[in-house]
Protein backbone atom coordinates (compact mmCIF):
# COMPACT_ATOMS: atom_id res chain seq x y z
CA UNK A 1 0.00 0.00 0.00
CA UNK A 2 1.41 3.41 -0.59
CA UNK A 3 1.10 6.25 1.82
CA UNK A 4 -1.52 8.32 -0.05
CA UNK A 5 -0.45 12.41 -0.30
CA UNK A 6 -3.40 15.07 -1.03
CA UNK A 7 -2.29 16.83 -4.31
CA UNK A 8 -0.45 20.20 -3.38
CA UNK A 9 -2.61 23.44 -4.21
CA UNK A 10 -2.20 25.21 -7.17
CA UNK A 11 -5.20 27.91 -7.04
CA UNK A 12 -2.24 30.81 -6.85
CA UNK A 13 0.04 29.71 -9.82
CA UNK A 14 -3.28 28.17 -12.01
CA UNK A 15 -4.59 31.90 -11.62
CA UNK A 16 -1.52 33.39 -12.79
CA UNK A 17 -0.71 31.42 -15.92
CA UNK A 18 -4.00 32.14 -17.16
CA UNK A 19 -2.97 35.64 -16.82
CA UNK A 20 0.47 35.09 -18.62
CA UNK A 21 -0.82 33.44 -21.31
CA UNK A 22 -2.12 36.73 -22.48
CA UNK A 23 1.03 38.03 -22.28
CA UNK A 24 3.61 35.19 -23.89
CA UNK A 25 2.88 32.07 -26.26
CA UNK A 26 2.12 29.35 -24.16
CA UNK A 27 2.25 31.12 -21.04
CA UNK A 28 5.46 31.02 -21.07
CA UNK A 29 9.16 32.21 -22.01
CA UNK A 30 10.63 28.76 -22.41
CA UNK A 31 8.77 25.83 -23.92
CA UNK A 32 9.63 23.44 -21.13
CA UNK A 33 8.21 25.65 -18.25
CA UNK A 34 4.77 24.93 -19.54
CA UNK A 35 4.79 21.53 -17.97
CA UNK A 36 3.27 19.97 -21.36
CA UNK A 37 4.83 16.73 -20.20
CA UNK A 38 3.56 16.34 -16.85
CA UNK A 39 0.62 16.89 -14.64
CA UNK A 40 -1.16 19.69 -13.47
CA UNK A 41 -0.60 23.66 -13.79
CA UNK A 42 3.27 25.06 -13.84
CA UNK A 43 4.39 26.38 -10.96
CA UNK A 44 5.07 29.90 -10.36
CA UNK A 45 8.17 30.18 -8.10
CA UNK A 46 8.59 32.95 -5.66
CA UNK A 47 11.10 32.44 -4.17
CA UNK A 48 14.34 30.28 -3.54
CA UNK A 49 16.97 29.43 -0.46
CA UNK A 50 19.67 27.11 -0.65
CA UNK A 51 17.81 23.72 -1.57
CA UNK A 52 14.72 24.72 -1.36
CA UNK A 53 12.17 26.92 -3.46
CA UNK A 54 8.61 28.52 -2.35
CA UNK A 55 5.83 28.88 -5.07
CA UNK A 56 2.61 31.28 -5.44
CA UNK A 57 0.97 28.83 -3.14
CA UNK A 58 2.85 28.97 -0.85
CA UNK A 59 4.07 25.14 -1.12
CA UNK A 60 7.90 24.16 -0.37
CA UNK A 61 10.11 22.13 -2.42
CA UNK A 62 13.85 20.45 -2.34
CA UNK A 63 14.61 21.47 -6.18
CA UNK A 64 16.78 19.16 -8.03
CA UNK A 65 16.28 21.48 -11.59
CA UNK A 66 18.61 24.10 -9.94
CA UNK A 67 17.44 26.75 -12.78
CA UNK A 68 18.46 23.61 -15.12
CA UNK A 69 21.80 23.50 -14.03
CA UNK A 70 23.36 27.06 -12.81
CA UNK A 71 22.72 26.97 -9.54
CA UNK A 72 25.45 24.66 -8.24
CA UNK A 73 25.15 26.32 -4.65
CA UNK A 74 21.61 26.87 -4.62
CA UNK A 75 19.56 29.87 -4.28
CA UNK A 76 20.25 32.95 -2.89
CA UNK A 77 23.80 31.98 -1.62
CA UNK A 78 25.34 34.37 0.22
CA UNK A 79 28.68 35.35 -1.50
CA UNK A 80 26.72 35.29 -5.02
CA UNK A 81 24.03 37.94 -3.29
CA UNK A 82 26.85 39.81 -1.85
CA UNK A 83 28.89 40.11 -5.05
CA UNK A 84 25.74 41.09 -7.13
CA UNK A 85 24.77 43.36 -5.05
CA UNK A 86 28.08 45.30 -4.71
CA UNK A 87 27.99 46.06 -8.48
CA UNK A 88 24.15 46.67 -8.22
CA UNK A 89 25.48 49.90 -6.63
CA UNK A 90 28.15 51.01 -9.23
CA UNK A 91 26.24 50.37 -12.35
CA UNK A 92 24.58 47.45 -14.54
CA UNK A 93 26.00 47.83 -17.85
CA UNK A 94 28.64 49.97 -19.69
CA UNK A 95 29.56 48.88 -22.64
CA UNK A 96 32.98 48.85 -22.15
CA UNK A 97 35.54 46.43 -20.64
CA UNK A 98 35.70 46.17 -16.50
CA UNK A 99 38.27 44.46 -14.95
CA UNK A 100 35.76 41.58 -13.59
CA UNK A 101 35.67 39.94 -17.46
CA UNK A 102 39.79 39.73 -16.95
CA UNK A 103 39.00 38.36 -13.20
CA UNK A 104 36.59 35.80 -14.47
CA UNK A 105 38.34 34.89 -17.49
CA UNK A 106 41.34 34.35 -15.35
CA UNK A 107 39.68 32.45 -12.88
CA UNK A 108 38.33 30.50 -15.91
CA UNK A 109 41.48 30.10 -17.55
CA UNK A 110 43.80 29.19 -15.21
CA UNK A 111 42.15 26.58 -14.33
CA UNK A 112 41.53 24.88 -17.41
CA UNK A 113 44.22 23.56 -19.69
CA UNK A 114 41.68 22.99 -22.69
CA UNK A 115 41.10 26.84 -23.42
CA UNK A 116 44.01 29.87 -23.91
CA UNK A 117 41.34 32.41 -24.94
CA UNK A 118 37.67 32.38 -24.22
CA UNK A 119 34.73 35.29 -25.22
CA UNK A 120 32.03 36.17 -22.99
CA UNK A 121 28.63 36.41 -24.29
CA UNK A 122 25.27 35.88 -22.67
CA UNK A 123 23.78 32.09 -23.61
CA UNK A 124 24.66 29.28 -24.32
CA UNK A 125 22.83 29.33 -27.29
CA UNK A 126 24.92 32.47 -27.97
CA UNK A 127 28.22 30.88 -27.35
CA UNK A 128 27.35 27.68 -29.29
CA UNK A 129 25.95 29.71 -32.24
CA UNK A 130 29.40 31.74 -32.31
CA UNK A 131 31.40 28.20 -31.88
CA UNK A 132 30.04 27.12 -34.80
CA UNK A 133 30.60 30.35 -37.18
CA UNK A 134 34.24 30.42 -35.67
CA UNK A 135 34.45 26.60 -36.91
CA UNK A 136 32.94 27.35 -40.24
CA UNK A 137 35.97 30.75 -40.39
CA UNK A 138 38.50 28.61 -39.43
CA UNK A 139 37.90 25.83 -41.62
CA UNK A 140 36.71 27.56 -44.69
CA UNK A 141 34.26 24.62 -44.85
CA UNK A 142 30.58 24.84 -43.66
CA UNK A 143 28.88 21.81 -43.23
CA UNK A 144 28.25 20.69 -39.07
CA UNK A 145 27.73 16.97 -37.56
CA UNK A 146 25.53 16.71 -34.76
CA UNK A 147 24.34 13.89 -32.48
CA UNK A 148 20.60 12.90 -32.46
CA UNK A 149 19.81 13.69 -28.79
CA UNK A 150 22.32 16.57 -28.13
CA UNK A 151 20.57 20.10 -27.84
CA UNK A 152 22.74 22.92 -28.93
CA UNK A 153 20.29 25.75 -27.75
CA UNK A 154 17.92 27.04 -29.90
CA UNK A 155 19.84 28.69 -33.18
CA UNK A 156 19.05 27.49 -36.81
CA UNK A 157 22.30 25.62 -37.71
CA UNK A 158 21.55 23.09 -34.33
CA UNK A 159 17.58 23.30 -34.48
CA UNK A 160 18.05 20.03 -36.66
CA UNK A 161 16.92 16.53 -36.22
CA UNK A 162 17.93 13.14 -37.76
CA UNK A 163 15.94 12.19 -41.07
CA UNK A 164 15.76 8.66 -41.66
CA UNK A 165 18.81 6.47 -42.59
CA UNK A 166 22.04 6.00 -41.34
CA UNK A 167 23.64 9.19 -42.54
CA UNK A 168 21.36 12.03 -43.78
CA UNK A 169 20.71 15.55 -44.35
CA UNK A 170 18.93 16.85 -41.21
CA UNK A 171 15.68 17.96 -41.31
CA UNK A 172 14.77 20.86 -39.69
CA UNK A 173 13.15 19.93 -36.10
CA UNK A 174 11.61 23.80 -35.94
CA UNK A 175 9.41 25.88 -38.37
CA UNK A 176 10.80 28.92 -39.64
CA UNK A 177 14.16 27.13 -39.88
CA UNK A 178 15.51 27.32 -43.79
CA UNK A 179 15.48 24.56 -45.59
CA UNK A 180 19.04 25.44 -46.96
CA UNK A 181 19.89 25.18 -43.39
CA UNK A 182 19.22 22.24 -42.03
CA UNK A 183 21.15 20.69 -45.35
CA UNK A 184 24.33 22.26 -43.93
CA UNK A 185 23.96 19.99 -40.62
CA UNK A 186 24.26 16.23 -40.59
CA UNK A 187 22.78 14.27 -38.15
CA UNK A 188 24.19 11.40 -36.62
CA UNK A 189 23.37 8.85 -33.75
CA UNK A 190 26.09 8.66 -31.10
CA UNK A 191 27.80 5.97 -30.15
CA UNK A 192 28.01 4.85 -33.45
CA UNK A 193 31.89 4.80 -35.29
CA UNK A 194 30.23 3.19 -38.48
CA UNK A 195 28.25 6.65 -38.77
CA UNK A 196 31.14 8.75 -38.44
CA UNK A 197 33.25 6.72 -40.84
CA UNK A 198 30.50 6.83 -43.31
CA UNK A 199 29.75 10.83 -43.00
CA UNK A 200 33.59 11.63 -43.33
CA UNK A 201 33.77 9.64 -46.58
CA UNK A 202 30.54 10.84 -48.08
CA UNK A 203 31.07 14.66 -47.41
CA UNK A 204 34.82 14.39 -47.69
CA UNK A 205 36.48 18.01 -47.74
CA UNK A 206 33.32 19.55 -46.49
CA UNK A 207 33.25 19.21 -42.58
CA UNK A 208 33.84 22.03 -40.87
CA UNK A 209 33.24 20.64 -37.66
CA UNK A 210 31.83 18.09 -35.06
CA UNK A 211 29.87 19.29 -32.14
CA UNK A 212 28.87 16.94 -29.42
CA UNK A 213 27.61 18.21 -25.50
CA UNK A 214 30.11 17.13 -23.47
CA UNK A 215 28.29 14.25 -21.63
CA UNK A 216 24.79 14.46 -23.75
CA UNK A 217 22.23 15.41 -21.22
CA UNK A 218 19.53 17.11 -22.57
CA UNK A 219 17.74 14.08 -23.67
CA UNK A 220 18.44 11.49 -20.90
CA UNK A 221 22.33 11.28 -19.66
CA UNK A 222 23.73 9.21 -22.57
CA UNK A 223 27.27 8.56 -20.63
CA UNK A 224 29.70 8.01 -23.91
CA UNK A 225 32.51 5.43 -23.75
CA UNK A 226 35.78 7.28 -23.63
CA UNK A 227 36.85 5.22 -26.63
CA UNK A 228 34.22 6.62 -28.81
CA UNK A 229 35.29 9.88 -28.03
CA UNK A 230 38.70 9.38 -28.47
CA UNK A 231 37.90 7.75 -32.41
CA UNK A 232 35.48 11.00 -32.83
CA UNK A 233 38.97 13.26 -32.00
CA UNK A 234 41.07 11.07 -33.86
CA UNK A 235 38.87 11.13 -36.94
CA UNK A 236 37.91 14.83 -37.13
CA UNK A 237 41.89 15.55 -36.59
CA UNK A 238 42.60 13.11 -39.80
CA UNK A 239 40.02 15.05 -41.80
CA UNK A 240 41.01 19.04 -40.79
CA UNK A 241 37.19 18.94 -38.75
CA UNK A 242 37.51 20.54 -35.77
CA UNK A 243 35.91 19.14 -32.18
CA UNK A 244 33.52 21.09 -30.29
CA UNK A 245 32.60 20.45 -27.19
CA UNK A 246 29.18 21.73 -25.93
CA UNK A 247 29.59 22.12 -22.09
CA UNK A 248 27.08 24.55 -21.51
CA UNK A 249 25.80 21.95 -18.58
CA UNK A 250 29.43 19.81 -18.44
CA UNK A 251 31.63 22.60 -17.44
CA UNK A 252 31.97 23.46 -14.12
CA UNK A 253 29.91 20.91 -13.25
CA UNK A 254 31.94 18.12 -13.38
CA UNK A 255 34.85 19.97 -12.54
CA UNK A 256 36.63 23.18 -14.01
CA UNK A 257 37.88 20.83 -16.93
CA UNK A 258 34.72 19.01 -17.28
CA UNK A 259 33.80 16.44 -20.06
CA UNK A 260 36.91 17.40 -21.62
CA UNK A 261 39.13 16.07 -18.48
CA UNK A 262 36.65 13.30 -18.05
CA UNK A 263 37.16 11.64 -21.27
CA UNK A 264 40.98 13.08 -21.35
CA UNK A 265 40.56 14.83 -24.59
CA UNK A 266 41.56 18.00 -26.45
CA UNK A 267 38.88 19.35 -27.87
CA UNK A 268 39.24 22.50 -30.85
CA UNK A 269 36.12 24.89 -29.29
CA UNK A 270 34.60 24.87 -26.18
CA UNK A 271 31.52 26.24 -25.06
CA UNK A 272 30.22 27.14 -21.72
CA UNK A 273 27.08 28.73 -20.13
CA UNK A 274 25.06 28.04 -16.63
CA UNK A 275 27.12 27.78 -13.83
CA UNK A 276 29.67 30.73 -15.25
CA UNK A 277 27.31 33.02 -14.28
CA UNK A 278 26.26 31.96 -11.58
CA UNK A 279 22.33 32.18 -12.01
CA UNK A 280 22.63 35.05 -13.92
CA UNK A 281 22.75 35.26 -18.13
CA UNK A 282 26.47 34.17 -19.09
CA UNK A 283 27.73 31.76 -22.04
CA UNK A 284 31.53 31.71 -23.21
CA UNK A 285 33.43 29.77 -25.59
CA UNK A 286 37.03 29.39 -25.76
CA UNK A 287 39.41 27.77 -27.56
CA UNK A 288 43.48 27.91 -28.45
CA UNK A 289 45.25 30.94 -29.30
CA UNK A 290 45.39 30.24 -33.01
CA UNK A 291 41.31 29.39 -33.21
CA UNK A 292 40.43 32.91 -31.28
CA UNK A 293 42.48 34.74 -33.48
CA UNK A 294 40.08 34.64 -35.94
CA UNK A 295 37.58 36.09 -34.00
CA UNK A 296 36.84 39.98 -34.64
CA UNK A 297 38.53 42.84 -33.72
CA UNK A 298 41.72 40.38 -34.29
CA UNK A 299 40.28 38.24 -37.27
CA UNK A 300 37.64 38.12 -39.88
CA UNK A 301 34.74 35.56 -38.21
CA UNK A 302 32.24 38.74 -36.39
CA UNK A 303 30.66 38.13 -33.11
CA UNK A 304 29.47 41.30 -30.63
CA UNK A 305 27.02 41.76 -27.57
CA UNK A 306 25.34 44.98 -26.19
CA UNK A 307 25.54 42.90 -22.60
CA UNK A 308 28.48 40.79 -23.58
CA UNK A 309 30.95 40.51 -20.25
CA UNK A 310 28.16 42.35 -18.19
CA UNK A 311 29.06 43.24 -14.65
CA UNK A 312 26.74 41.99 -12.87
CA UNK A 313 26.72 38.99 -14.07
CA UNK A 314 30.41 39.20 -14.25
CA UNK A 315 30.55 39.72 -10.20
CA UNK A 316 28.01 36.66 -10.06
CA UNK A 317 30.57 34.14 -12.26
CA UNK A 318 32.99 35.65 -10.09
CA UNK A 319 31.51 34.55 -6.81
CA UNK A 320 30.24 31.03 -8.04
CA UNK A 321 33.71 30.16 -9.04
CA UNK A 322 35.96 31.39 -6.57
CA UNK A 323 33.75 28.87 -4.50
CA UNK A 324 33.69 26.24 -6.72
CA UNK A 325 37.79 26.35 -6.73
CA UNK A 326 37.99 25.59 -3.13
CA UNK A 327 39.93 22.30 -3.16
CA UNK A 328 37.46 19.18 -2.07
CA UNK A 329 34.33 21.04 -3.52
CA UNK A 330 33.97 18.72 -6.76
CA UNK A 331 35.06 15.70 -4.23
CA UNK A 332 32.25 16.23 -1.96
CA UNK A 333 29.68 16.91 -4.20
CA UNK A 334 30.01 13.59 -5.99
CA UNK A 335 30.24 11.53 -3.00
CA UNK A 336 26.92 13.13 -1.89
CA UNK A 337 25.27 12.50 -5.04
CA UNK A 338 27.02 8.81 -5.44
CA UNK A 339 25.89 8.05 -1.78
CA UNK A 340 22.13 9.59 -2.86
CA UNK A 341 21.60 7.48 -6.02
CA UNK A 342 23.52 4.39 -4.37
CA UNK A 343 20.57 4.43 -1.91
CA UNK A 344 17.97 4.66 -4.10
CA UNK A 345 19.51 1.85 -6.31
CA UNK A 346 19.59 -0.14 -3.52
CA UNK A 347 15.38 0.32 -2.73
CA UNK A 348 14.94 -0.56 -6.69
CA UNK A 349 16.96 -3.48 -6.77
CA UNK A 350 14.83 -4.87 -3.38
CA UNK A 351 11.46 -3.80 -5.14
CA UNK A 352 12.61 -5.33 -8.46
CA UNK A 353 11.13 -2.03 -10.11
CA UNK A 354 11.88 -1.84 -13.79
CA UNK A 355 14.25 1.45 -13.32
CA UNK A 356 17.83 2.64 -13.94
CA UNK A 357 19.87 5.68 -12.35
CA UNK A 358 22.42 6.89 -14.63
CA UNK A 359 24.65 9.37 -12.86
CA UNK A 360 28.00 11.17 -13.64
CA UNK A 361 29.25 13.90 -11.04
CA UNK A 362 26.36 15.92 -9.86
CA UNK A 363 24.06 14.42 -12.26
CA UNK A 364 21.68 12.37 -12.44
CA UNK A 365 18.81 10.86 -14.36
CA UNK A 366 15.99 8.22 -13.49
CA UNK A 367 15.38 6.22 -16.59
CA UNK A 368 12.33 3.82 -16.57
CA UNK A 369 13.86 1.42 -18.09
CA UNK A 370 16.47 -1.66 -16.90
CA UNK A 371 19.32 -1.17 -19.47
CA UNK A 372 22.42 -0.99 -18.04
CA UNK A 373 23.83 1.33 -20.72
CA UNK A 374 21.92 3.78 -22.07
CA UNK A 375 24.02 6.07 -24.66
CA UNK A 376 22.00 6.92 -27.99
CA UNK A 377 18.53 8.53 -27.85
CA UNK A 378 16.60 6.06 -29.57
CA UNK A 379 17.13 3.61 -26.98
CA UNK A 380 15.12 5.77 -24.66
CA UNK A 381 11.56 4.26 -24.84
CA UNK A 382 8.92 7.37 -24.95
CA UNK A 383 6.20 5.58 -23.64
CA UNK A 384 8.50 5.38 -20.48
CA UNK A 385 8.13 8.91 -20.08
CA UNK A 386 4.41 8.46 -18.82
CA UNK A 387 5.80 6.56 -15.67
CA UNK A 388 7.90 10.06 -15.15
CA UNK A 389 4.41 11.96 -15.27
CA UNK A 390 3.66 9.61 -12.47
CA UNK A 391 6.83 9.68 -10.68
CA UNK A 392 7.09 13.63 -11.24
CA UNK A 393 3.39 14.24 -9.51
CA UNK A 394 3.99 11.97 -6.44
CA UNK A 395 7.10 13.96 -6.20
CA UNK A 396 5.87 17.38 -6.42
CA UNK A 397 3.15 15.92 -4.02
CA UNK A 398 6.14 14.98 -1.84
CA UNK A 399 7.61 18.66 -1.84
CA UNK A 400 10.51 17.47 -4.02
CA UNK A 401 11.18 19.57 -7.15
CA UNK A 402 12.33 17.40 -10.52
CA UNK A 403 12.57 18.86 -14.14
CA UNK A 404 9.04 18.56 -15.65
CA UNK A 405 10.05 16.26 -18.03
CA UNK A 406 11.49 12.47 -18.30
CA UNK A 407 13.93 13.58 -20.49
CA UNK A 408 15.74 16.09 -18.18
CA UNK A 409 18.01 15.07 -16.02
CA UNK A 410 18.48 16.12 -12.23
CA UNK A 411 21.10 18.38 -10.18
CA UNK A 412 22.61 18.26 -7.06
CA UNK A 413 23.92 21.53 -5.71
CA UNK A 414 26.30 22.03 -2.28
CA UNK A 415 22.99 23.48 -0.72
CA UNK A 416 21.49 19.95 -0.39
CA UNK A 417 21.59 19.25 2.92
CA UNK A 418 21.92 15.66 4.43
CA UNK A 419 18.36 16.15 5.83
CA UNK A 420 17.14 17.28 2.31
CA UNK A 421 18.80 14.07 0.51
CA UNK A 422 17.07 11.99 3.35
CA UNK A 423 13.69 13.43 2.68
CA UNK A 424 14.21 13.42 -0.66
CA UNK A 425 14.95 9.34 -0.63
CA UNK A 426 12.43 8.36 1.10
CA UNK A 427 10.12 10.57 -1.01
CA UNK A 428 11.48 8.92 -4.20
CA UNK A 429 10.42 5.44 -2.81
CA UNK A 430 6.96 6.36 -2.16
CA UNK A 431 6.78 8.09 -5.57
CA UNK A 432 8.26 5.18 -7.17
CA UNK A 433 5.47 2.68 -5.00
CA UNK A 434 2.65 4.93 -6.63
CA UNK A 435 4.21 4.28 -9.81
CA UNK A 436 4.59 0.92 -9.73
CA UNK A 437 1.11 0.34 -7.49
N1 LIG B 1 24.01 23.71 -24.91
C1 LIG B 1 23.62 22.86 -23.96
C2 LIG B 1 24.37 21.58 -23.75
C3 LIG B 1 22.50 23.15 -23.17
O1 LIG B 1 22.10 22.29 -22.24
C4 LIG B 1 21.81 24.36 -23.40
C5 LIG B 1 20.63 24.70 -22.59
O2 LIG B 1 20.11 23.94 -21.84
C6 LIG B 1 22.28 25.23 -24.39
C7 LIG B 1 23.39 24.87 -25.13
C8 LIG B 1 21.60 26.53 -24.63
O3 LIG B 1 21.83 27.38 -23.54
P1 LIG B 1 20.83 28.58 -23.22
O4 LIG B 1 19.55 27.97 -22.79
O5 LIG B 1 21.54 29.35 -22.13
O6 LIG B 1 20.72 29.38 -24.46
Amino acid sequence: MTNQVPDISRVKSATLYEKAKNYFPGGVNSPVRAFKSVYGTPLFIERGDKAHLWDADGNEFIDYCCSWGPLILGHNNIEIREAVSAQLHKGLSFGAPTQLENTLAELIISNNRYVDKIRFVSSGTEAVMSAIRLARGYTKRDKIVKFEGCYHGHSDSLLVKAGSGLVTFGETSSAGVPKAFADETIVIALNDIAALDKVFSDFEGQIAAVIIEGIPANNGLLIQDKAYIQYLRDITTSNGSLLIFDEVITGFRLGFEGAAKHYDVQPDILTYGKIIGGGMPVGAYGASNDIMGYISPDGGVYQAGTLSGNPVAMAAGIATLTILSQPGFYEKLEETTSTFVSRIRDFIREKNYPVSIFTIGSIFWFAFATDKKIQRADQIDPSSMEKYKVMHRELLNRGIYFGPSGYEVGFISAAHTPEDLETTHFAIREALEAVFV
